[in-house]
């Protein structure tokens, strides 16, 4: 997996962090992670081109996750996009979004499934045969979802040189792949160990976007490799985190210990988080309680 961190504001942009959106790759195919106003700029820069994402993950309603998705639409009607865009989200973003792609994008050139997420529900809302999507609820001012992207890879993966050297037969790649010994019609075996390298180890990423401190996550979140959490205000603060629905890097670390992840990232700061003074000294309180933790920076890039 490889997460791009597109904006890493909270409620008010700056130049260097626009407002919350991020790209998760998952084996080369990118999925879209709320989608705050600079999200198409930021894709660009990121070398994202916009026409590969098919699934965008929303967490809530605020504005500051969401402003940027009807351009977004936009945008990809005018590359001619056909194939389907699938956006998972509470149940009222269809109706706030239709309005305006009806107003705005009248000839929209592909169909969008909005699949409604149940914000008190921690269930899956996306499988495919590697990846499986389970939202985490979260306790905001409005309903939140957070995301848990967990990747299982299935198959074997054919060494290239081997399939010249067995002269593997088209018909015992998959045989071969699935794990299992290819018999050929003159009986000469090829044995799928020799011929392949295994599944790639699974990995989980956490997204937990705004949130006052929620200990109950900690279950769900047990050993991910990578956890992104929101760390809106610093330890000072935590009472009036508390009263906006939101957490302190300190809490966020505390979150991260405690459910034992590999890797904890920040976002979400808030505008009085803004000098590199106050950045760092963030990133120290949450480090007291958890080493392994960085910040996000707009475009910086997580490889697990
Ligand atoms: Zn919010």
């Amino acid at each position: 997996m490889r997460l791009t961190i597109l904006g890493s504001a909270s409620a008010k942009p700056t130049i260097q962090r626009f407002n919350a959106a991020q790209v998760l790759d998952v084996n080369g195919r990118p999925f879209l992670i709320d989608c705050g106003e600079g999200t198409q700029i930021r894709l660009k820069m990121a070398d994202v081109h916009p026409m590969r994402i098919q699934h965008i993950f929303i967490s809530h309603l605020h504005g500051d996750h969401m402003f940027g998705l009807v351009p977004f639409l936009s945008t990809l009607s005018l590359h001619n996009l056909l194939s389907p865009i699938h956006i998972y989200a509470h149940p009222d973003l269809e109706k706030l979004a239709r309005p305006w792609l009806d107003y705005f994008c009248r000839d929209l050139t592909f169909p969008i499934h909005f699949h409604p997420v149940n914000p008190r529900a921690c269930q899956v809302i996306y499988q495919d045969k590697s990846l499986t999507v389970t939202s985490l609820p979260l306790k905001h001012t409005v309903p939140t979802c957070g995301f848990l992207f967990s990747s299982e890879d299935p198959y074997y993966h054919l060494i290239p040189h081997c399939v010249e050297d067995y002269r593997i037969p088209i018909a015992a790649m998959n045989v071969l792949k699935s794990g299992a010994d290819y018999v050929c019609a003159d009986g000469r075996v090829i044995p799928f160990r020799e011929v392949t390298t295994p599944p790639r180890p699974p990995k989980r990423y956490a997204y937990v976007s705004d949130t006052a401190y929620k200990p109950s996550l900690i279950e769900s979140l047990q050993g991910v490799d990578l956890l992104y959490h929101e760390a809106t205000y610093n330890t000072a603060l935590e009472d009036k985190a508390r009263q906006r629905g939101h957490s302190s890097a300190r809490q966020a670390a505390l979150i991260a210990r405690d459910a034992k992840v590999k890797r904890l990232v920040l976002g979400h700061f808030s505008s009085r988080i803004s000098t590199a003074d106050q950045q760092q000294s963030l990133l120290d309180e949450a480090r007291e309680v958890f080493p392994d933790t960085s910040l996000a920076h707009d475009l910086s890039v997580f490889e697990f």
